[in-house]
């Protein structure tokens, strides 16, 4: 067998070795998962519940060692992957409390007792990206599990490294053989396939839009459930009646974080023109004072893009005659570094303001009145993420409303929490991870009904 190359972003170097999966390995995966399929879904609630809570304490067990693999596979600081095992962690005890509340319904019918049943899927193939790997992984696997799926998870080629640590922890849980499968592998060749596999029922893909199509497209063969969560270009709208300090405090980490290889990045930061110049002003120390280096050091702030493609792709958004207005710092010498760059005045309808760059670059986009905010935020195919800044609750509802969006806060960073829906409107995907809703998406319905009058 092949293997890939692990790079870490840091310093280039190869990090490690693992096997390389193709068709072969995936076939052989989704054979183990449709045969634990009928003892699984048999496990009782209770017991289902008692397994996924002893896999989030191996979870916790292991997390520093998770973390700092994390760390440095993906290149992210130490702090912020410590902070996503423990989300991982806590994403299985939350799918822990679901296998005893997938509750059915009693309809009122004639002639007998009408009730519905949520029944699970089968074998699911959960397919995600590098940028948040064991994270974004956890909200797919935990309530698949949970609600009685077996499972066939493809983790980027570029981190596969906690996802294969999974695999070996939901054994050592005392999850069956079978029921959690891990190919690590290309997405031409091991997404494709678990898309095409007729013995596969949904496919559930975190990843670019791009991919996204290719996947919906490709699962109508077999008429696969699929659920997805692509991309964004999320807008933080800053009105001039906001405590604007607060907005330019909060605004790096909205789109720096994980270097802005994230789908809820607020990339366009969409300003009432006369707090413009106050709100730059705020923002550039913020900006200058970002700390970019070696993702394992504890001051860390920013770490490395994910590869050299990806900077090279970052950096076509930043050309010489660019708007440059702020631009902080990044080290010299090995690693895929970029330096948080800030650009305006940018027209929305400019490049960098258009696409997702998934890297450090934010637009600053100027607008005149409430309407034109609503009108410049929702002019994107995109729809996942954004923020509202304004002392005003009416407007900051109104707002909130008519932004076309998955998830948007008021006065605040926050996109995601374990316990609260999560997905994209428009071109962002389709369905929703986290929270109860995600269960929707790894259950059928079935409606039963039995005679008690005759037939
Ligand atoms: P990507 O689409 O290139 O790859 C994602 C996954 O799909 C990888 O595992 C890859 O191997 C696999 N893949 C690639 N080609 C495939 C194919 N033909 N068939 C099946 N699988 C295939 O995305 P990426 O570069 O890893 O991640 C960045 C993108 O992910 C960005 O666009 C970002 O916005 C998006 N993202 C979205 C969310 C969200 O929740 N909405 C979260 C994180 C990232």
């Amino acid at each position: 067998m092949s293997t890939i190359e692990v790079i870490e972003p840091a310093t280039e170097q190869v990090m490690t070795e693992v096997p390389r999966a193709g068709i072969e390995e995936v076939d052989a995966a989704v054979a183990r998962a449709k045969a634990a399929f009928p003892a699984w879904r048999a496990v009782s609630p209770g017991d289902r519940a008692g397994l996924l809570l002893d896999l989030s304490a191996a979870v916790e067990d292991c997390h520093e060692t998770l973390a700092q693999l994390e760390a440095r596979n993906a290149g992210k600081p130490i702090g912020d992957a410590r902070g996503e095992i423990e989300m991982v962690a806590e994403t299985f005890r939350y799918y822990a409390g679901a296998p005893e509340r997938l509750l059915g319904r009693t309809i009122p019918v004639a002639g007998g007792v009408d009730m519905t049943f949520r029944e699970p899927l089968g074998v699911v193939g959960l397919i995600v990206p590098w940028n948040f790997p064991l994270t974004i992984a956890s909200w797919k696997v935990a309530p698949a599990l949970a609600a009685g799926n077996c499972v066939v998870l493809k983790p980027a080629e570029l981190t596969p490294l906690t996802a294969l640590e999974l695999e070996v922890l939901a054994l050592d849980a005392g999850l069956p053989e079978g029921v959690l499968n891990v190919v690590a592998g290309p997405g031409s060749v091991c997404g494709r396939r678990l898309v095409e596999h007729p013995d596969v029922a949904k496919i559930a893909f975190t990843g670019s839009t791009e991919v996204g199509r290719g996947i919906a497209a490709g699962a109508t063969a077999t008429i696969k459930r699929v659920t997805l969560e692509l991309g964004g270009k999320s807008a933080n709208v800053v009105f001039a009646d906001a405590d604007v300090e607060a907005a330019a405090a909060a605004a790096p980490s909205a789109v720096f974080g994980n270097a802005g290889q994230d789908c809820c990045a607020r990339s366009r930061i969409l300003v009432e023109r006369g707090a413009v110049d106050d709100f730059l002003a705020a923002l550039q120390p913020a900006v200058e004072e970002i700390a970019v280096g070696d993702p394992l050091d504890e001051a860390t702030q920013m770490g490395p893009l994910i590869s050299a493609d990806q900077r090279e792709t970052v950096a076509s958004y930043v050309p010489e005659d660019a708007p440059v207005a702020i631009r902080g710092r990044a080290p010299e010498g090995p690693g895929y570094w970029f330096p948080p760059t800030v650009l305006a005045p940018v027209a929305n309808s400019d490049r960098a303001a258009v696409e997702e760059i998934f890297g450090p670059v934010v637009c600053v986009i100027p607008f005149d009145d409430e309407e034109e905010a609503v009108r410049l935020a929702n002019e994107t195919i995109y729809g996942l993420s954004g923020s509202v800044w304004t002392r005003d609750g009416a407007r900051a509802l109104r707002v909130a409303r008519a932004v076309e969006t998955g998830v948007i806060s008021i006065n605040s960073n926050t996109s995601v929490r374990v316990s609260t829906p999560f997905g994209g409107f428009k071109q962002s995907g389709v369905g929703r991870e986290l929270g109860p809703d995600a269960l929707d998406h790894y259950t059928e319905v079935k409606n039963v009904y039995y005679a008690t009058e005759g037939s």
